[in-house]
């Protein structure tokens, strides 16, 4: 098996389950060194014990992104057992529509707490690293999970859409500003993945549609999005894929 990512050290948030976890271990597959970080410890360990066994090296670093102050405690982390992140999957993310009239103002929180600040929050602690590692090596890569949401639209969805345009639209800019130093950064922008992500919804009428929609296609599986990542990230350094969409074929 080819080893493309030898050498590289990747940081994956929300890797205690669905995109975040199937990417870890396929970034390990390639090659790459994986610090996982999520909130849920023992999935984190059972995750890093997974990639040992397959023969990769994994670091857990369980935080909650939201908290500034982890987040770079896990950065610093990194940097002392691996020499520094060259690849960022920043990933986790929450997904709670509700009807605007509503007034779930508690659920609107929690959606731009993680999906916007939780993000930048990753930005912030592995930015230097990934300069600093580009700088070395030529190459490194920021690769920020938006969603199809941030593109078509679907009612109920509008805070949940509002963050996800919010990330894809940082990320062209950060491109061009980071792209001089050689860092990559690239926008995700998946359609329906089967994962954990549903079951948090609680709103009657989004649970219908989400239903509705399980029974009229097949979805994405979380593996399908991991080999996009590796298909980002192994491309030669002069290749930077600014946005990728990837939907189940059946989804409009
Ligand atoms: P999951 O719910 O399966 O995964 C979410 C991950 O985020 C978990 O690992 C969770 O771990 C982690 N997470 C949640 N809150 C925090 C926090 N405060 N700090 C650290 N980690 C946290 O959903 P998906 O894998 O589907 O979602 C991953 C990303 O993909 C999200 O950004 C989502 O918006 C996006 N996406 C998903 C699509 C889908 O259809 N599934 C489609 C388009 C985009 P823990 O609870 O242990 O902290």
């Amino acid at each position: 098996v080819s080893k493309p990512l030898t050498g590289r050290v990747a940081v994956v948030t929300g890797a205690s389950s669905g995109l975040g976890e199937a990417t870890a271990g396929h970034l390990a597959d390639l090659g790459a060194k994986v610090a996982v970080l999520a909130r849920r410890a023992d999935r984190l360990d059972d995750l890093v014990a997974r990639i040992a066994k397959n023969g990769g090296t994994a670091l857990a670093l369980p935080a909650d992104v939201t908290d500034a102050a982890a987040v770079q405690a896990a950065a610093d982390r990194v940097a002392a057992e691996f020499g520094g992140a060259d690849l960022l999957f920043n990933n986790a993310g929450v997904m709670l529509p509700s009807p605007v009239e509503e007034r779930r103002t508690d659920q609107w929180d929690r959606q731009i707490d993680l999906n916007i600040k939780g993000l930048m929050n990753a930005i912030a602690a592995f930015t230097p690293q990934l300069v600093a590692s580009a700088a070395e090596r030529g190459v490194a890569d920021l690769i920020n999970t938006s969603s199809i949401g941030a593109r078509n639209i679907f009612p109920t969805f509008a805070v949940y859409a509002g963050t996800k345009a919010y990330v894809t639209h940082l990320s062209t800019h950060l491109r061009v500003e980071l792209g001089p130093k050689n860092v990559r950064v690239s926008a995700l922008e998946p359609g329906i993945v089967g994962t954990e992500l549903q079951d948090h919804v609680t709103d009657e009428g989004a649970l219908a549609w989400l239903d509705g929609a399980r029974q009229s296609m097949e979805f994405l599986t979380p593996q399908d999005i991991a080999r996009s990542v590796g298909f980002i990230a192994t491309l030669p350094p002069r290749v930077n894929v600014q946005l990728l969409t990837v939907m189940p074929t059946l989804q409009a």
